[in-house]
């Protein structure tokens, strides 16, 4: 079995990552003679792959010094047995002495060190985890212990760099799949899609609602590859109490939204968008997922042009952050659409992951400052100087310049917009982060 450790300074939340992604299942290994007492140890599933997960939190309180070398000798050991770390740093407090001389004493690991910013709930956290970049350790990956964002990915990149770097063990590499949600308002048909997609006899029936919070998942395989579908309230309808149901949707949805890559909101064609509709069409947009929408029933839609202009203008009004969501209408019942549906899902998959490079972004960049110049801003210029892609999944857009966090929102619109519309990414959300430097 795989050793992952967790390491960095006291208070970042390692305890709490330790429990979230021990989970439920976990088997508490005794305290060895000769171990440290106070690590903690349990045999988890991460990704799928069983590994034995130390954390090291206890260890760091007995070494309070922020200095390199006390930290390294309360590390050391667990460093010694793992094949993966997991380092952790605050997103919300920023990167302080300890994380640098941490961050620099494990680029000298000799296992992949993975950089997890803790605490990055909501878009602030976002924000702050772009600064963990400084560290020369690869994507910082975005989570909250508290909260269960970002699992899904953390999950995905543990499997790959334990299966990319195995120590023991044959470490045949598994398939990532792409993790699709399919959300939508009780009766647009989403169980009827999901059946169609997966065949009756693999549909299985979840927890009933309120038992756990934790999504739960079931994976299939088409033409192009393996799926895992999200399990959302649609999976466990045998508990159709109203009033349980309709406020279980929302955290179901959100739930699943972030176990998920790929949104697909299936919409009742007969009855149109409704607010509910928009309400996680916002949300996957807020979660940074790529959307796709479903708009079933088509087979009992009677003035078919009238609908369809309906909804185009509805997404119009609505996704401004979002243009041009993909739209198949499909009949989940008979059928029809459906070899429509998948593909679109995996070309927003696509875009999604798309990462454009420093050059071409710059390029595109100056054009966009010389067409329109940054406005002033009390009576002083924003000197916008370059950009950078750091990530995608959703894909995001770093701006450095003087005063660059004051751009107005106009401004920002602008250059989103445009960028969407040169690489062609529609459908997308697009994130922003201004930097300001002097
Ligand atoms: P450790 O010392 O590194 O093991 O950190 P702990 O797991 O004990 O967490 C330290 C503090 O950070 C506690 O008060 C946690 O509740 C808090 N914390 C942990 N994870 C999160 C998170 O994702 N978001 C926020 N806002 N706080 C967190
Ligand atoms: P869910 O609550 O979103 O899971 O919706 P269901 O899959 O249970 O479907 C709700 C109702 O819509 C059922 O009566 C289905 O038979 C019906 N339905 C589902 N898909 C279609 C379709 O493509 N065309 C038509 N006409 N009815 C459908």
């Amino acid at each position: 079995m795989q050793t992952v450790a967790i390491l960095g300074r006291p208070n970042v939340g390692k305890s709490s990552l330790f429990n979230r992604l021990a989970g439920r299942k976990i088997a508490l290994v005794d305290d060895t003679p000769g171990v440290t007492r106070d690590r903690k140890e349990v045999e988890a599933e991460i990704g799928g792959v069983p590994v034995r997960l130390i954390d090291t939190a206890g260890l760091e309180e007995a070494a309070p010094d922020t200095l390199p070398g006390r930290m390294t000798a309360s590390s050391e050991a667990a460093l010694r047995q793992a094949d993966l770390v997991l380092f952790v740093i605050d997103a919300r407090a920023g990167l302080t002495a300890a994380d640098r001389a941490f961050g620099q004493w494990l680029r000298k690991a000799p296992v992949p060190v993975l950089l997890v910013a803790n605490k990055a709930e909501g878009r602030n956290g976002l924000q702050a985890a772009m600064e963990a970049y400084e560290l020369g350790l690869g994507d910082p990956i975005a989570v909250s212990a508290e909260h269960g964002d970002g699992f899904g990915n953390l999950h995905d990149e543990v499997r790959d760099l334990l299966h990319a770097e195995p120590r023991r063990g044959k470490g045949e590499a598994r398939e990532r799949p792409l993790r699709l949600a399919i959300l939508g308002r009780p009766n647009a048909g989403k169980s009827t899609l999901m059946n169609a997609l997966l065949g009756e006899e693999r549909m299985i029936t979840g927890p009933e609602p309120g038992l756990t919070r934790d999504a739960i998942s079931v994976e299939f395989r088409d033409e192009e590859g393996l799926i895992r579908l999200v399990d959302t309230a649609g999976l466990r309808k045998k508990a159709r109490i109203e009033k349980l149901l309709e406020k279980m949707s929302t955290e179901a949805s959100i739930a699943a939204l972030k176990e998920a890559e790929v949104v697909i909101l299936v919409v009742d064609a007969i009855q149109g968008m409704d607010e509910q509709d928009l309400r996680i069409g916002r949300l996957a947009e807020r979660e940074g997922r790529a959307l796709v929408i479903a708009f079933n029933k088509w087979d009992a839609v009677e003035d078919r042009t009238a609908t369809r202009r309906k909804l185009d203008d509805t997404l119009m009004a609505s996704f401004a952050q979002m243009k041009g969501i993909t739209v198949v209408p499909i009949s989940a019942a008979n059928g029809r659409g459906l070899d429509r549906l998948m593909p679109a899902v995996r070309a927003a998959y696509g875009l999604w992951n798309r990462r454009v490079p420093t050059g071409e972004l710059n390029r595109w960049f100056e054009v966009m400052k010389e067409r329109h110049q940054p406005p002033l801003v009390e009576g002083k210029r924003i000197k916008l100087r370059y950009a950078t892609m750091p990530k995608a999944r959703p894909p995001t857009i770093a701006v450095f310049g003087t005063r660059a966090e004051q751009l107005p929102e106009d401004y920002r619109r602008y250059l989103v917009n445009s960028f969407r519309e040169q690489f062609e990414m529609p459908g997308v959300p697009i994130r922003l982060h201004l930097r300001g430097t002097d």
